[in-house]
């Protein structure tokens, strides 16, 4: 079952089955003891960075094509803007950033898909026409 970890030498806050077994920030080994939410609150802090509005969400879809060897961001601004505004309503009114082009199910583990950015890259959709469903992310070099 997925619950918080904590990695005792610099902090770091991991969710999932299991640990990693090497610290992606500080590098340390097996260094990930179990957390719960008051304490992965109290380490995150306030300051954190929201994804509840425009600016934080357009930031962490840029993040992800920044990042990524496979995928950028959609050159077609109006349709990213009408994207995020589809997110942070899903947010508002279903309580999570789901892709505005799908219908979660209610069940709260199985919508955890449905979380934008979600694992697109490995579905036949994009394998087909090199675009997440919602045409948000396509494949490098494509336009
Ligand atoms: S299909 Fe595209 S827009 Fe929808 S959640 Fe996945 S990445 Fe986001
Ligand atoms: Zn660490």
């Amino acid at each position: 079952m997925k619950r918080l970890w904590r990695c005792h030498v610099c902090n770091d806050v991991h969710w999932g089955n299991a640990p990693p077994e090497v610290c992606p920030t500080c590098g340390a080994t097996n260094s990930f003891v179990p957390s719960d939410l008051g304490e992965a609150l109290e380490i995150i802090g306030r300051d954190h960075p929201a994804l509840d509005d425009r600016e934080g969400v357009l930031a962490a879809w840029q993040w992800f094509s920044d990042q990524s060897p496979t995928v950028r961001l959609t050159a077609k601004a109006d349709e990213m803007e009408l994207l995020c505004k589809g997110v942070l309503e899903n947010l508002r009114t279903k309580g999570q950033r789901y892709c505005p082009c799908r219908l979660p199910t209610g069940d709260r583990e199985k919508d955890e898909g449905l979380i934008c950015p979600c694992n697109f890259l490995r579905q036949p959709t994009f394998k087909e026409t090199g675009e997440c469903w919602c045409g948000l992310f396509v494949r490098r070099g494509t336009q």
